[in-house]
């Protein structure tokens, strides 16, 4: 049995049960570990299926460019899907990814621009606006924008999602994961509760992010944009895959809780994973201490692989020039 193109390989990702940093807590608890995928994240789901969806709709031509802000992992996954399809590829990251994201993107062929993290999404030159003047400007390209393509979602509602619920038997009473353009929650929390709608679905955001205080006031307060140091999770825009429907309260990490969880996943779980990783444990066992039961299963989606982060919360220097170690 044998793959056509790697991107067969994506999804299927192993369940694990963590055993140390739940210490205390009761129930059982489930790491999704989405690193298992070819491009070692979670977002290989949605970048294929985003590329899939705009192929059936004829908004992407063969040779065409598809151009695409990202904070690293969506930008691998439409690489992948991008070589197995034929077409190039342009990704616009800020400045605060990690080097290594920008070193693995240009390793399959992408163009990378880098803009500046510290302006406002309006900005010119901003790297949302940077994205969308370059497919603008880009003759036979595509711009999948991954905030508001509801593709993001759907991909995850048909394969995270069942997978959750059918590795589980159907056992899972909470769902935990971190929240960026809101496709991995949304998607996967719409499939669970239809299955089961006693289900408890926790958000994790961080701080600088505006989700908690929209979720808990419905008011969009730019008093809550601030920077932060974690990657891939927390906005300053409300894109249109969060579902707050589907999401039933956040809980916000600070950038140190989830370094240093994420280095005690690698140490102590085996689990050598990316920093959004120690937020979404950090934040869903601060509320499994509280909330679960012995019989009660909650499962963590991991997003991504530590090699991304090996400049930074992996580097002992690196840490202690911030003050973690
Ligand atoms: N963690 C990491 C490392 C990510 O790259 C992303 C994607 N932005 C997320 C978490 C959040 O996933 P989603 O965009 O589906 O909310």
């Amino acid at each position: 049995m044998y793959f056509n193109h790697v991107i067969e390989a994506v999804g299927h990702t192993p369940l694990v049960k963590l055993n140390k940093v739940t210490d205390g807590i009761k129930g059982t608890i489930l790491a999704k570990v989405e690193y298992f995928n070819p491009g070692n994240s979670v977002k290989d789901r949605m970048a294929i299926r985003m590329i899939e969806d705009a192929e059936k709709a004829g908004l992407i031509q063969p040779g065409g460019t598809i151009i695409e802000g990202t904070s690293g992992n969506t930008g691998m996954g439409l690489a992948l899907a991008a070589i197995a399809k034929g077409y190039k590829t342009v990704f616009v990251m800020s400045d605060k990814q990690s080097k290594e994201k920008q070193d693995i993107l240009r390793a399959v062929g992408a163009e990378v621009v880098v803009c500046p993290v510290d302006v406002a999404p309006e900005d010119p030159r901003s790297y949302y606006s940077v994205a969308r003047r370059l497919s603008q400007e880009t003759p036979n390209s595509y711009y999948p924008n991954q905030y508001d393509n509801l593709s993001n979602a759907a991909a995850h509602y048909e394969s995270t999602g069942p997978e959750i619920w059918n590795g589980t038997e159907g056992k899972i009473t909470h769902y935990a994961c971190g929240v960026g353009t809101g496709g991995t929650i949304s998607g996967a929390s719409k499939y669970l509760k239809e299955q089961n709608p006693a289900i408890v679905t926790v958000g994790l955001d961080t701080y600088g992010s505006v989700f908690k205080k929209y979720k808990e006031t419905g008011i969009f307060d730019e008093n809550e944009i601030y920077p932060y140091k974690t990657e891939g999770i927390g906005e300053d825009i409300l894109p249109k895959n969060v579902d707050f429907d589907q999401i039933d309260l956040f809980i916000k990490v600070t950038d140190q809780d989830a370094a240093v969880m994420t280095r005690r996943l690698a140490k102590e779980e085996g689990l050598f994973v990316g920093w959004s990783c120690g937020s979404a444990v950090f934040g869903a066992l601060e509320y499994a201490r509280e909330h679960l039961k012995e019989d009660d299963t909650m499962v963590i989606v991991l997003p991504d692989h530590g090699t991304r982060y090996l400049g930074k919360i992996y580097n002992d220097d690196w840490m202690r020039e911030q003050g973690w170690l």
